[in-house]
Order: C-alpha cells, then sequence, then structure tokens
C-alpha cells in the first residue's frame, strides 16, 4: 500500500513516511492509492476486542509494519490511560447512540488518534534511519493541543509544540496545555484564532529553506495534526467497533445500514467514517453537523466552498474552523482521485479564499447530509436531552445531537450514532448555562461539582489533575513571530 499526495499522484511513499512527513512538500495530503476493504466480515470482526479491531484495520493500512511493531502501538496506545476497557463505549439516550470518543487522558475524541500517533511515528523513525530528533508542530483549536502534548510528553526522541489561539479556547482548555509537564513540551498562546496558527504552522512545513536549516542542527519536523494519515486512520477503527457492538448486541442485524452523525471542524473524523464505509461499512448517510461557523454546512449544500466570512468564537470551540484541512481528501476522492482536479481547487482556495466544484463531484456528495445548529439551540439541546433522559452531552455532541433530531424524520437506515467528541467536564461552564438559571459568574471548578452532582457522574481524573497543577508555559506571541518561536525552542 502506498500514498500519494492529494496534489501530485506521481509522489508515493510507504505509509511510515507518509506518517513521518505528515504533509506533502506540494502541500497536499497523503491518501491511499487504492481505499482498501475489510478482508474478515463483519460478523468475524465483531467478535473482537477494541485492540483486536484496530490491528484489523489498521493492518490494511500500514503495511510496512510488521505484526510486532503495530500490535506494540496498539497495545501502548489503548492500555489503562482509558478510563474503561471498552475504550468507545456507547450509550443510548434519546433513540440514538452516543459513541462516547472521551475516555481517553484529555477526556475528549483526540485521544483516540493521540494516543496511538506517538508510537507510530517513532517506530516510522526507527524504519526510516531518520537520526534527526522529531518536532512536532501542532496548531490546535483546544483539544489537539493537549491531546498531543499527553501523546509525546517525554517520549525520547521528540519535542513539541503547540499554538493555541490565545483567546479562542475553553478555561479548561486552556489550563490543560498551560499545565502541561515534560522536559520536551512548549505550549504557545498567539494574538489571533486557530487558522492563524493552522497557517501559521503550514507555512513552517512548506519553507523548505527553514527546513534544511532545522535538519542542520539535527531537527525534523512532523505533524500531530488532523491532516496526518497516522490520525486519520486510528479514528476509522470505532467506527467500524460501533457497528460491531450494535450487531453483536442484536440491536441490527447483518448488513443493515446506519447513519452516522459527527459534529465537524476540521473534517477528521467524519473522514474517517466515509474512509470506513468505503472499507465497507454498511453507512446509510454521513451527517455533518456544523456550529455558527457553517462553512462546511454551505459546501455540502451548494458546492460551494467560501472561507471569505466572519470567524464566530461559539461555545464549541474546536469546531470554530473555515478551513477544513482534512476535506481535501474527500475533494480529491470525489474529482475520483484526480490529483491536478484537486489542486487547482486549493489553489484557488488559497488565491481567493473560495472554490467550486462541479457538477459531477457534487452528485458524489449524495452520502452525506449536512445542517448546522446555533449556540441557542445547543445549549437548548443538552438542557432537552438532560430533561428527557438524564444524560449530559458536551456543546459539540449537543451540536450533532441537535442536527440529528432536526433530520431525523428524513433519515433512512437502521439506526444512527453520534459522535460523542467531549466529556462535557470540559465545557463545563457552557454545560451549566444550558442546565442551571444560576451559573453565571461562578467559577468553573464549582460549575464541575455542580455537573457531577446533578448527572450523578464522576469528575474525571483529567479535571482533578489540573485544580492544583502549576502553570508552566506562559508565553504568548504575534502570529508573525511562530517562526521566530520554533528556532528559539530548538536553540
Ligand atoms: C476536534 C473536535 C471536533 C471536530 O473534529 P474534526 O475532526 O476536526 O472535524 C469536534 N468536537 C471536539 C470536542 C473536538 O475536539
Amino acid at each position: 500500500m502506498l500514498y500519494n499526495s492529494t496534489r501530485n499522484k506521481n509522489l508515493k511513499l510507504p505509509a511510515s513516511l507518509a506518517i513521518l512527513k505528515g504533509l506533502s512538500d506540494d502541500g497536499g495530503l497523503f491518501v491511499p492509492q487504492e481505499i482498501p476493504v475489510f478482508d474478515r466480515t463483519l460478523d468475524e470482526l465483531k467478535e473482537l476486542d477494541y485492540r483486536e479491531l484496530a490491528y484489523e484495520i489498521m493492518k490494511l493500512y500500514f503495511d510496512d509494519f510488521t505484526e510486532e511493531e503495530l500490535k506494540g502501538c496498539i497495545a501502548s496506545a489503548y492500555d489503562e490511560k482509558f478510563d474503561t476497557p471498552e475504550i468507545a463505549p456507547m450509550v443510548y439516550a434519546g433513540k440514538v447512540y452516543y459513541l462516547e470518543l472521551f475516555h481517553g487522558k484529555t477526556i475528549a475524541f483526540k485521544d483516540m488518534a493521540l494516543s496511538i500517533l506517538p508510537h507510530l511515528l517513532t517506530v516510522s523513525a526507527k524504519k526510516n534511519d531518520v537520526k534527526e530528533e522529531i518536532v512536532i508542530l501542532t496548531a490546535t483549536s483546544g483539544d489537539t493541543g493537549k491531546a498531543a502534548l499527553a501523546g509525546f510528553a517525554d517520549v525520547p526522541g521528540t519535542r513539541i509544540m503547540v499554538f493555541y489561539p490565545k483567546d479562542g479556547v475553553s478555561p479548561i482548555q486552556k489550563l490543560q496545555m498551560v499545565t502541561q509537564t515534560g522536559a520536551n513540551t512548549s505550549v504557545v498562546g498567539v494574538n489571533g484564532n486557530f487558522d492563524d496558527c493552522q497557517s501559521g504552522v503550514k507555512a513552517i512545513f512548506n519553507d523548505n529553506a527553514f527546513k534544511e536549516e532545522i535538519r542542520q542542527k539535527g531537527f525534523c519536523f512532523s505533524s500531530a495534526n488532523s491532516i496526518n494519515i497516522g490520525r486519520l486512520v486510528p479514528q476509522i477503527v470505532y467506527y467500524v467497533y460501533a457497528y460491531c457492538r450494535l450487531l453483536k448486541d442484536g440491536r441490527i442485524n447483518t448488513n443493515d445500514r446506519i447513519n452516522i452523525c459527527v459534529p465537524t471542524g476540521n473534517f477528521g473524523n467524519i473522514l474517517a467514517a466515509y474512509y470506513a464505509k468505503r472499507m465497507g461499512l454498511p453507512v446509510n448517510k454521513l451527517i455533518c453537523a456544523s456550529n455558527d461557523n457553517k462553512v462546511l454546512f454551505d459546501f455540502l449544500k451548494d458546492g460551494v466552498y467560501d472561507k471569505n466570512r466572519p470567524f464566530i468564537l461559539t461555545c464549541s470551540p474546536s469546531m470554530d474552523i473555515l478551513i477544513s484541512s482534512n476535506l481535501e481528501r474527500l475533494i480529491y476522492h470525489l474529482a475520483g482521485d484526480d490529483d491536478e482536479k484537486c489542486a487547482l481547487l486549493m489553489k484557488d482556495l488559497s488565491e481567493k479564499g473560495r472554490y467550486e466544484i462541479d457538477d459531477e463531484m457534487k452528485q458524489k456528495l449524495s452520502g452525506f447530509l449536512e445542517g448546522y445548529a446555533t449556540q441557542e439551540e445547543t445549549l437548548a439541546e443538552i438542557k432537552r436531552l438532560y430533561d428527557e433522559t438524564g444524560y449530559v452531552i458536551d456543546t459539540h455532541t449537543a451540536v450533532a445531537s441537535r442536527v440529528y433530531n432536526s433530520l431525523k424524520d428524513t433519515l433512512t437506515g437502521e439506526e444512527t450514532i453520534i459522535a460523542s467528541t467531549a466529556s462535557p467536564y470540559k465545557f463545563a461552564s457552557s454545560v451549566m448555562k444550558a442546565l442551571s438559571n444560576d451559573s453565571a459568574g461562578k467559577d468553573d471548578m464549582t460549575l464541575i461539582d455542580e455537573l457531577s452532582s446533578i448527572s450523578n457522574t464522576e469528575i474525571p481524573q483529567a479535571v482533578i489533575e489540573i485544580k492544583n497543577a502549576p502553570v508552566r508555559h506562559t508565553t504568548v506571541i504575534e502570529k508573525e513571530d511562530m517562526k521566530k518561536t520554533v528556532t528559539g525552542f530548538l536553540s
């Protein structure tokens, strides 16, 4: 299995090199030359536990890893760091399944991939005789940063620097990051929004002279952002796992089609569901749920991607994104794996901030449904679900839940799974604003205690840990100074 760039099909790399590079030199993303299909039936796969299933999926993509290497990565990733042996449990509430992807170390779904990426990367480095120290540069809208820091902290042969929008993350997210331990970690606030951070990191990755300068000093860059194929593939696993659970529990029958509804930002999570479908998972509709930054909603509706619009800070900050990087992979596939067509559209995006796909490509969007929820609707959805069932969801999951409920009468398919992407504790102030009339003015830790008592759930370890942890990272920079900051970190 080789990977090529979405902008250049002649560039072909094995999985380990694609993982190491993160982003192709031409600015494209790595995609498998052919999306593999399951080599075992779902009735066989349903008997496997999470790790065994992870191996069955990942071996189809990472075929230059030995069985021992890949199983080693999987075993190191999906262990007691997760607070349940199921890794990704499902909760049935309000006649729909919430697939809880937040049982890892940082209580958001990014842990599902970022707990394995450091292992995939270090094995890839060894396989390819990389002598340089790997430097992970990451832009975060809140959750990636902490999950990457947790994954890479004190991993030998690596350093990690995370850029976050100074005022664009929740207080808990920020506290989680600035208290990060590990001698190889650095966390930097940027005066700008997430897209500024992401564009800055991309510019560094595309700066060949700078990369050479860094190499002379014994370093090479890699990315932990969701564009890395080493993040996308591990995310396919839980959709297959969820389907298999429904099958095993007799909630659906063999070949029944399900719907999957995903609160979407950078288009990584839902793209993994798309890959699962292409691999043979019986999926009816993939529902892309957006918040007020509904650039994806508009794209899926009209075929026009246009980022020229105001950036809105919402109560679902991990979805506050106007440039959804992973969409490029879908564009490439919609174009019939046409690298030139994809490159032209991406050129339009970088020059005009806008592109439009042709009718043929538009037709291929029929497997998707789109919807969006305003902040008011999102908070109302948290309250509705709690009042009806006692189950509390976070502000991101609530976007998807609301969108699903607004579309459900139009849906066929047997059951629907909603990707639940964060613990409500991570966004406690917004969640409590939705649930209680007197949350205003209370600090986050008080609200966390109140959330625990009304939801009858235990405060997660990740929150307890940051309560008294000292702040270790205080740097804040202008967005023009990212490169300089990287140089400083490496000297
Ligand atoms: C990252 C994130 C999302 C968006 O996922 P994408 O893969 O970027 O579309 C949604 N919810 C939460 C809590 C997240 O951390």
